[in-house]
């Protein structure tokens, strides 16, 4: 994205330094984490910010202004790759919390879960009528054996020596709006002030570890091939006092040979013979229900279409359904014999030319279906 560095920030091309500052602060903070809905937020302040630091310096700035972006090619663009999150990034130029909303330093919090998916197949029918089902999925949660304290069961605690007691350590950052403070959860006793004098044998002292655990899953009905289920706060435990990760199923249907899927409603085939077809006929039709009767006219043409109402797939999350779209196939024999041949020329001859009418035709319907 290039675009220009001043209108990014809306000040003139003839801004002060202040005036420059101010409106990077004021852009800025309508993008901050914790106030922007917009998923783009990152992404915007990322271009901001290298506006700001190009415009901010003298050097840079004067390229800028004579050869536009191109001059600063080569000279040491700005790189957010090394901060871990969108807040991290943020404290870097504003401090933790202290700017831009002018408030006191926040109080580091302790990281968050990870996020963990699993995949899950189910049949046609479960993805039409909806189904619970129990998953084995890997997850890091608390440790049982020391309740998540990481401490072996007779350890003494001693307070811990990195950050006196209080979990939270200080950290100088150099960053384009001079040194700023952070402040980050303890490495040494992951913010919880002390440390045991022998850690749990079994987390090894992280106070989680990894289990399988057999998740229940309730899948709507109508879920489609290859929706993903979101399961908030089942993911990966986070460390002491964070909230866990999120868990994601994405769900496989397998396919049916009597049904097709096409957006809500579903395909299906019926075949009778030309006798059928012309006398009229009951044939069994497989629905998502179960089995249903349909009656056929007599003079029923091929690919003649049979909707059945509501006996498609629910929309996940409202009323009603698609519908069964059963469409016929009409088994023409052959009649080579001269006995076959005999008895369908008498046929012939005693139907009615009439009989042959009222029908549009596949062309005919195909115009109606477009119309
Ligand atoms: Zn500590
Ligand atoms: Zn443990």
């Amino acid at each position: 994205m290039s675009e220009d560095f001043y209108e990014l920030l809306g000040v003139p091309r003839d801004a002060s330094d202040e005036q420059i500052k101010k409106a990077f602060r004021k852009r800025a903070r309508e993008l901050h984490p914790d106030v922007s809905d917009d998923p783009d937020a990152e992404e915007r302040f990322k271009h901001l910010a290298g506006a700001y630091e190009a415009l901010s310096n003298p050097d840079s700035r004067a390229r800028y202004d004579q050869f536009g972006e191109e001059g600063l090619k080569g000279t040491g663009q700005p790189d957010f790759a090394d901060f871990g999150s969108f807040q991290d990034l943020f404290d870097a130029f504003f401090g933790a919390g202290g700017d831009p909303f002018g408030g006191s330093q926040r109080t580091a919090t302790p990281t968050a879960g990870q996020d963990q998916a699993a995949e899950l197949s189910i049949d046609f029918l479960e993805s039409a009528q909806g189904t619970t089902r129990k998953i084995d999925v890997e997850l890091i949660g608390p440790c049982d054996e020391c309740d998540s304290t990481g401490a072996a069961p007779e350890a003494e605690f001693a307070t811990c020596n990195v950050c006196e007691g209080a979990g939270q350590v200080e950290q100088v950052r150099r960053t384009m709006l001079g040194q700023v403070m952070r402040r980050a959860v303890c490495p040494q006793c992951q913010g919880q002030g002390k440390i045991p004098s022998e850690r749990c044998p079994a987390c090894l002292g992280r106070g989680r570890r990894a289990r399988v655990e057999a998740v229940e899953v309730e899948i709507p009905a109508g879920i489609d091939h290859g929706q993903r289920i979101a399961m908030r706060g089942r993911g990966h435990a986070g460390a002491p006092g964070a909230p866990p990760g999120d868990l994601y199923i994405h769900v496989a249907v397998a396919s049916d040979e009597r049904f097709v899927r096409d957006g809500l409603d579903i395909i299906s085939t019926v075949q009778i013979t030309v006798f059928d077809a012309m006398r009229g006929t009951t044939v069994q039709v497989p629905t998502v229900d179960g089995e249903q009767e349909v009656e056929l006219d007599p003079g029923t043409q091929p690919h003649h279409e049979v909707v059945l109402r509501g006996k498609g797939f629910p929309a996940i999350g409202q009323r009603g359904r698609g519908n069964q779209r059963v469409i016929v196939e009409v088994l023409i024999p052959r009649a080579d014999g001269a006995e076959g041949k005999d008895a369908l020329d008498a046929l012939e001859s005693a139907i009615d030319e009439r009989a042959y009418g009222g029908d549009a035709g596949l062309l005919g319907r195909l115009k109606q279906a477009f119309r």
